[in-house]
């Protein structure tokens, strides 16, 4: 279904697009649709839904709403970020070549290398930092070339638009963006060339860590078609009650993404200011290599924060972790708590020492994601921490 409040603001939209009242009950939220299957008035005639599977008015009142919020006219929901990455993969079939930025997301990177691999597809990973790179690395049969940016968890940006052209002069490949770390209030990839973007709604677009969920979204009606054919294929799709519970959590994205920015843009500058702290990666700062590029391609910054201990070691970072009251140490990113957690030991460990080296995720350096409370108050907690590490 494409959207008829397309030319709304980005909060209007987030709270209406997709949201029409029930026709019957003049409900203003879209009812949790339960049923498994729906009954036709007579073989094959029915009122667009056939079997959850296929489709789901929940979900669908859902992908409705997130396809207006990244500026697409299609948008899928799937059970999970990590399957939305393995059903698009299987848009390359064997033989076909992707490129991939090199800091991907862990889970990326395992299914790139390990499953992808196995089904005959062959993965590059290239650092485009510099975009020119894509050029030597671009063959006959790529199909994808696969960026996040930032990038998790150094923050290093990709150029979205410079990438877009260099693949779009490559007939038959595609550009994903993976952008669950910006969401679609502070960046809309489809507006700069990509041809997918994609979401682990897991993370801010619910933004109330009870849901794993994943999101493809598109303009082609090309991809669309055969996203919805996998889709319903392979079957990975959520259920109504987690559709209604994330539909329900993007209604305040904009609120939440706006004090997530201010916060984590707190926490960086005293970060930056303090003594115990070496390297500050946020690219709201100035400091930060790419921040031109920032500004330009993003709104904003969005809520997470590297930083390197001055002169830590594993020591220190586990002292400075454990410290922490308000900071859950865990995994994940994007609700409105608070979150740290140690990349080398945690969502990196996967990756061989040498390319955690090459990537700078060392055991000093720590990983915030910032949430909604009180700036003063989760300033305060980290300079408890910093106190406790380097005494
Ligand atoms: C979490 C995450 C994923 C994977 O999503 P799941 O919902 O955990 O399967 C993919 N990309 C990025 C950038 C992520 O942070």
């Amino acid at each position: 279904m494409t959207n008829s409040k397309a030319a709304a603001g980005f909060g209007t939209l987030a709270v209406h697009a997709g949201q029409e009242p029930d026709p019957t009950t003049g409900a203003v939220i879209p009812a949790l649709s339960l049923s498994t299957t729906f009954a036709q008035s007579s073989a094959g005639v029915h009122k667009g839904y056939d079997y959850s599977r296929s489709g789901n008015p929940t979900r669908n009142a859902f992908e409705v709403a997130v396809a207006a919020l990244e500026k697409g006219k299609y948008a899928l929901a799937f059970s999970s970020g990590s399957v939305t990455t393995a059903t698009v993969l299987n848009m390359v079939g064997q033989g076909g070549h992707v490129v991939s930025v090199n800091d991907t997301y862990g889970g990326t990177f395992r299914y790139f290398t390990k499953v992808a691999k196995r089904n005959g597809v062959e993965v590059d990973f290239v650092d485009l930092y510099d975009p020119n790179n894509l050029k030597k690395a671009m063959k006959s049969n790529t199909k994808i070339v696969w960026i996040e940016t930032p990038t998790n968890p150094t923050l290093r940006l990709v150029d979205i638009q410079a990438v877009a052209d260099i693949v779009h002069s490559h007939p038959g490949a595609l550009l994903v963006v993976d952008n669950t770390f910006m969401s679609p209030y502070f960046q809309t990839p489809l507006t700069l060339g990509a041809d997918i973007v994609v979401h682990s709604v897991t993370k801010y677009i619910n933004g109330h860590s009870d849901v794993v969920m994943g999101m493809a979204i598109t303009n082609s009606d090309e991809i669309r078609d055969e996203l919805r054919f996998l889709q319903n294929s392979i079957g990975g799709v959520p259920s109504a009650f987690d559709c209604f519970l994330a539909n329900r959590g993007l209604k305040t994205l904009h609120l939440r993404m706006k004090r997530h920015e201010e916060n984590a843009m707190a926490v960086s500058k005293f970060l930056e200011a303090h003594p115990k702290v070496g390297e500050v990666i946020y690219p709201g700062l100035a400091s930060h290599k790419q921040h031109e590029l920032a500004k330009r391609q993003q709104k904003g910054f969005g809520g997470m924060v590297a930083f390197r201990l001055k002169n830590g070691d594993l020591d220190a970072s586990n002292k400075f972790l454990s410290t922490l009251k308000l900071f859950a140490l865990a995994e994940s990113l994007g609700g409105v708590e608070s979150l740290a957690e140690l990349p080398a030991v945690m969502t990196h460990a996967s990756l061989t020492p040498e390319a955690r080296e090459a990537l700078g995720v060392t055991d000093s350096l720590i990983r915030l994601s910032v949430g909604v409370e009180d700036a003063e108050d989760l300033i305060a907690d980290i300079e408890t921490g910093l106190d406790a590490a380097i005494p």
